[in-house]
């Protein structure tokens, strides 16, 4: 079965990202659970915790498809050992946050190497963090996003995202989130069912079938290859609307989150139910 949703707000508590997760008709949702701008936030309370629980019981949502997103200033690779520190830290709040709400999955980026240490050396680095947040916390699985490969951000190749896996000990609790824009930009050519299958092919070869926890369904505002992450309104940017339904009419994907983060949110409800439509023109399952 496919669970799919968007990255909802949090405004105002975590407990309210269900409510707003099933206004859109969404079986699957991510959220932040701090200020994803920030470094500090305060400490969730137990009215946002018990909040949160009672909401994703009460909406019929389930555990194994909700997948928070980690702040955008963590650097898990980063060259100077302060600053690694620092995000290091900040996962690890992160990591726990989840497992005070009963989250079983964490998405971030891999850090970058700021053109002060080598690609492989970053590539280490991301891994011996992972290993430590691993070790501190329970029954989180660490999920790595594909990137677009902007500037000195790591893990935009399958091979990279790979070499990370192969330095996690715990391998029980880690994974993989396919997100579609930044697989486009990054040079994965899924617009086509040729390029899309070879893709996947790749996947399974390099990283492995099992390691796919989650996606992030965007379209990309550019081209194939441009190393930008821009995303765009499915159908609407450089990817089209057949990559979606590629997603929607394979068992590969079944149960597992799959995430929208398209930018106009006032067509999250109206994008889910057409992917949904997508899957059930699949008759040949029966
Ligand atoms: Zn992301
Ligand atoms: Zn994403």
């Amino acid at each position: 079965m496919k669970y799919v949703g968007a990255h909802v707000s949090a405004a105002g508590g975590v407990e309210n990202a269900p409510v707003r997760a099933k206004d859109i008709g969404a079986k699957a949702f991510a959220l932040f659970t701090k200020n994803q701008r920030r470094w500090k936030s305060k400490p969730l309370s137990e009215e946002n915790i018990e909040g949160f629980k009672e909401q994703v019981n009460e909406l019929g949502f389930s555990m194994d498809y909700i997948m928070p997103h980690d702040s955008y200033l963590i650097n898990l690779g980063h060259p100077e050992k302060a600053q690694l520190e620092k995000s290091r830290n900040a996962f690890l709040d992160e990591m726990q946050r989840c497992e005070q709400l009963g989250i079983k999955l964490l998405n971030f980026h891999p850090g970058s190497h700021l053109d002060k240490i080598s690609p492989t050396e970053c590539l280490r680095k991301n891994a011996e963090s992972i290993n430590w947040a691993l070790d501190e916390t329970e029954g989180v699985t660490a999920v790595f996003e594909n990137t677009a490969g902007q500037g000195t951000n790591m893990g935009f190749t399958f091979e990279q995202l790979a070499e990370m896996i192969d330095q996690v000990e715990d391998k029980e609790r880690v994974g993989v989130c396919i997100d579609t824009c930044h697989a486009y930009a990054a040079g994965y050519d899924i617009s086509t069912k040729e390029g899309f299958d070879k893709t996947f092919q790749e996947f399974n070869e390099t990283i492995g079938a099992q390691y796919l926890k989650a996606m992030h369904l965007n379209d990309s505002k550019r081209e194939l290859g441009s190393r930008v992450d821009r995303h765009e309104s499915l159908g609407d940017g450089e990817i089209g609307i057949d990559a979606f339904k590629f997603i929607m009419q394979d068992e590969q994907f079944d149960d597992i989150p799959m995430i929208l983060e398209t930018p106009n949110t006032e067509r999250w409800a109206e994008e889910i139910e057409m992917l949904y439509s997508f899957a059930s023109e699949n008759v040949d399952a029966e």
